[in-house]
């Protein structure tokens, strides 16, 4: 009676949902709490219900980290080594402008507002790139929220996690993500790991029916699982017993395991090489200034001025924040093609993938299975129909449609439906398969012959279970009907007749002997070798403890899954962009080898491996022979593991995909780790670096493309920066050194190297990934993000850049006519030529007359902003004391005009 007191109060407390109280779920008794919850375990909650419960319990969703204020995020773009020697810079110019006392204070602190003013804007760009960069990440981050397998209105539906609310009753299995803490109200062979809650690294083993004390701690709450934990084994139900921040993972404040954000190699590599120019710029800035005083002809503030407008040119102040957004938004534009990023070092990885290790089923094929046709003792059968609507004939051998149905049909087909989970359901105008689409494919036999799935489970009741496991590739359910317990078995032939000892044929059943053997492999492989996939079906109707045992063979069924039509292209360019595609499946060789062929995957001379006789061969020797395989069939999880390693031996950079709670190992190994999006586990995903929304092979090779577009276009603004920034550091250096010259200000060339430029470096940064990018092989992955060819290029162009507005300079100051503006046009000039320049650098290594991708509409927009800004800044008269320029007259126009266009074919010619 006591008892009875403290289990309904628990289950008040749960039903006025204070938080505290949520902590009795494991204690209380399944019936107590599902009456406490208002709930039906059959029918899950109604809508409605489950909206007002929304309205109280809010979204299932943890509390994200408070982000970063502006304010702290605004300093922190400050705290750069570029801004702090720009503030230096500006320092310099202070002091410089303390000594000139007989100057207009313009002309005294000019410089050093200016450059003020350019950290500021620099500083507000950043953080304004760096919030789209971050809320591009975050869209990307919400794309992965897990769906869970709900009841509502007595329906089973898949729905965002988001969406639970206490009480709603949920399906799990081995490798989802727990989506809210639930009390289970069944499980089967659970095993779950809790080392993100409690730091057990060891999955941990639940039982619905244990009675536990209130004060039990949570590692030992055997009857629940929680939120932020997933599923290594088995299934289970179980009712919704806290969401959001009740959950025990919300009370202790910590996070759900979230893709951390990590800087790219290529970010890393890009922050040294920024803090080696900058070193560089400061050394030659300290030997101008050394130069100068050893020369004794100014003073030293004019010089140390001098040397700082040195740093500032040389110094490609636009680079990392052009990074960040390009990275970002290139992602971003991934997503829209299906692959989204989990771990940025993937985008760059990506370009550099020359082995692509894929599953076959749902990726090579569409995962859209149908039986077609059924092999038992007596003969083989053909079944009629498409995807999964119930409806179509089962032919005998001579078409003939068979009425009534054979009994071997019929105990093959309930066997076969009673031994699956998958469940039909209406969406819109088709039909969709919740749960594994091979299940699907019996469930829909089952439902043609007559037996819907609602009439199999009003008459029998699943008592047990061994799951179905992609290394034993068996399973089987155990049910119980009016005529007692039945164990239920399908999985690959080779499994299922190992464990069977009699078989079914039409006078009744027979101890199975070598020839029936022999007979069903041969039938098997016959009906692999159409590109069928295999599933015998067995029975036993006495099963003891060990249901696997004693078995009975019913028969066969060939289930078709149909290439992906893109598939085959989609190989065609791996081909042509030099990286081999490799089928690894858990099915027959020969189901592989047909479907191979259809696609064009496999060539003459090329091998098939399977799981058996992998597992004979050494490390050594699977490395030997892993560049002739196409196929390797019949695998184990933990062989995967050992072909990503074999190719990585061989130095090859290895993609592979992964869908099952097993494959999680293969896929942190690999280079790329490529997780499928629908039928994916969360476990798959979360080991992944990239999860594909639609599962097809084809979203693989255009996020390649996108990758190799991505990095080839940070490597083209990189290169126009650098050379823009070369051309200006010669001028300046020039200047510099002739006594005399007006140097350029720091206004003028930070405004060059951050707005003039910074914009089509943009342009540059975010175009498009074409076809072609697939037509050349991978880059080699150790190859510097330049080679010395450019290096040299860049030299050169800048030379002739720099050496073009010096000639210039000279030019003008004999000239009568435009004396008094031969800095302005140095300036002009140094800020027009990387205008034109940017489309040579767009072409790359082919010439811009051989280059013919369609125009960039970004770059020419760019280009045109960036020119009219430039010529604003010259042209109109009340901003020349601003930027201390002068009118440019009709001769220095055309000097201009002539040195920047003469920029261009100097270029053109170094790509000969
Ligand atoms: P991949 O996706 O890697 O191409 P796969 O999906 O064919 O491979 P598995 O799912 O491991 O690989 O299936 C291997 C074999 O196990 C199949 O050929 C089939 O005979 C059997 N099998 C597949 N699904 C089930 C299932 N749900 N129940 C029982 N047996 C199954």
């Amino acid at each position: 009676m006591t008892d009875a007191v403290t289990m309904r109060s628990a289950a008040h407390d749960l039903l006025t949902a204070a938080p505290m109280a949520l902590s009795a779920a494991h204690a209380t008794p399944r019936d107590a709490l599902v009456q406490a919850l208002s709930t039906d375990l059959a029918r899950g909650l109604s809508t409605e219900t489950a909206a007002e419960l929304r309205a109280v319990h809010g979204e299932n969703r943890l509390r994200e980290a408070k982000p970063t204020g502006w304010l702290t995020r605004l300093i922190r773009q400050f705290a750069s080594p570029l801004v702090l020697t720009l503030l230096g810079a500006a320092a310099i110019a202070i002091i410089v402008g303390l000594r000139a006392r007989d100057a207009s204070p313009w002309a005294r602190y000019g410089d050093a507002l200016a450059i003020c003013i350019i950290v500021v804007i620099n500083a507000v760009l950043g953080l304004v790139q760096e919030g789209r960069a971050e809320s591009a990440l975050r869209a990307l981050r919400s794309l992965e929220v897990p769906r869970a397998r709900v009841y509502r209105d007595g329906r089973l539906s898949e729905l965002s996690s988001v969406e639970l609310v206490p009480g709603d009753v949920v399906e799990l299995e081995a490798g989802d993500a727990v989506p809210a803490d639930v009390r289970l109200v069944t499980a089967v062979e659970l095993a779950v790991d809790e080392s993100t809650l409690t730091g057990e690294s060891v999955p941990v083993a639940k039982d619905a029916r244990a009675t536990l004390a209130i004060d039990v701690p949570v590692a030992e709450r055997t009857t629940m699982v929680f939120l932020g934990t997933t599923i290594t084994r088995g299934r289970a139900k179980g009712v919704v017993a806290s969401t959001a921040s009740s959950t025990e993972l919300g009370r202790i404040g910590r996070m759900l395991a979230e893709p951390a954000t990590q800087q790219s190699p290529l970010e890393r590599r890009l922050a040294r090489f920024g803090r080696n120019v900058l070193w560089a710029c400061l050394a030659i800035s300290a030997a101008l200034f050394a130069i100068g005083v050893i020369r004794g002809e100014r003073g030293w503030a004019s010089l140390l001025l001098e040397a700082v407008s040195f740093a500032v040119a040389a110094i490609p102040e636009g680079l990392p924040a052009i990074t960040t957004i390009t990275l970002a938004l290139g992602m971003q534009r991934m997503a829209k093609r299906g692959a989204i990023v989990r771990k940025l070092p993937a985008v760059e990885t990506l370009g550099t993938a020359t082995v692509i290790c894929t599953d076959k089923t749902g990726t090579l094929t569409q995962n859209a299975m149908t039986v077609r046709t059924i092999w038992t003792d007596a003969a083989r059968y053909a079944v009629d129909g498409e995807g999964y609507a119930p409806s179509g004939a089962v032919r005998d051998s001579r078409g003939a449609e068979c009425n009534p149905i054979p009994l071997s049909i019929i105990d093959l087909a309930l066997s076969g439906a009673l031994c699956s989970h998958a469940t039909i359901v209406e969406d819109g105008p088709t039909l969709r398969v919740i749960g594994d689409p091979t299940e699907g494919a019996l469930v829909t036999l089952a439902a043609k012959i007559g037996y819907p799935g609602a009439v199999l489970s009003r008459r029998f009741v699943a008592v047990r279970e061994v799951p179905f496991d992609s290394d034993r590739k068996m399973m089987t359910v155990v049910t119980r009907s009016s005529r007692g317990e039945i164990a239920h078995v399908k999985g690959s032939t080779e499994s299922v007749v190992a464990h069977c000892t009699r078989v079914a044929t039409a006078a009744g059943t027979r101890p199975i002997g070598p020839p029936d053997v022999e007979r069903i492999l041969q039938q098997a492989d016959s009906m692999a070798a159409t590109g069928l996939r295999v599933l015998a079906v067995a029975r036993n109707d006495a099963p003891g403890a060990e249901a696997e045992q004693d078995l009975t063979f019913l028969g066969m069924v060939g289930v078709m899954d149909p290439p992906r039509a893109s598939a085959r292209r989609a190989i065609e360019r791996c081909r042509q962009a030099g990286i081999r595609v490799v089928m690894i499946t858990g099915d027959h060789a020969l189901t592989a080898r047909a479907i191979a062929n259809e696609l064009g995957l496999s060539s003459q001379g090329d091998r098939i491996v399977s799981g058996p006789e992998l597992a004979a061969m050494s490390d050594v020797e699977l490395a030997a022979v892993a560049p002739e395989v196409t196929i390797f069939a019949r695998t184990t999880a933990e062989q995967k593991l050992r072909i990503v390693r074999a190719y990585q031996a061989r130095g090859e950079v290895v993609a592979m995909t992964g869908d099952g709670v097993n494959d999680a190992p293969a896929l942190r190994t690999a280079d790329i780790g490529v997780a499928m999006g629908r039928s994916g586990t969360d476990v798959a995903k979360q080991a992944a670096d990239i999860v594909i929304t639609d599962d097809d092979f084809a979203t693989i090779v255009d996020a390649v493309q996108e990758g190799r577009g991505i990095y080839r276009n940070i490597r083209k603004f990189i290169y126009f920066l650098l050379s823009a920034n070369a051309g200006l550091s010669v001028a300046v250096f020039t200047i510099a050194l002739v006594p005399g010259w007006a140097q350029l200000t720091p206004l003028m060339i930070l405004w060059i190297n951050l707005v003039t430029n910074g914009l089509p470096a943009l342009a540059l940064g975010i175009d498009a990934a074409e076809e072609s990018l697939m037509t050349t092989p991978p880059r080699a992955p150790g190859e510097g993000l330049l080679r010395p060819r450019e290096l040299v290029r860049i030299a050169v162009v800048g030379t002739v850049m720099g050496a073009l507005a010096v000639c210039m300079y000279a030019t003008s100051l004999c000239a009568a006519d435009v004396r008094e503006a031969p800095r302005t046009l140095a300036f002009t000039a140094l800020a027009l030529a990387p205008l034109v320049h940017a489309f040579s650098c767009r072409a790359g290594d082919r010439t811009i007359l051989e280059h013919r991708p369609r125009v960039s509409a970004a770059l020419l927009a760019a280009v045109a902003v960036s020119a009219s800004v430039q010529l604003i800044a010259v042209l109109i008269p009340p901003l020349r004391p601003f930027f201390r320029t002068e009118a440019i007259h009709a001769m220095g126009w055309w000097m201009v005009g002539i040195c920047t266009l003469l920029v261009l074919p100097a270029h053109e010619i170094t790509k000969l």
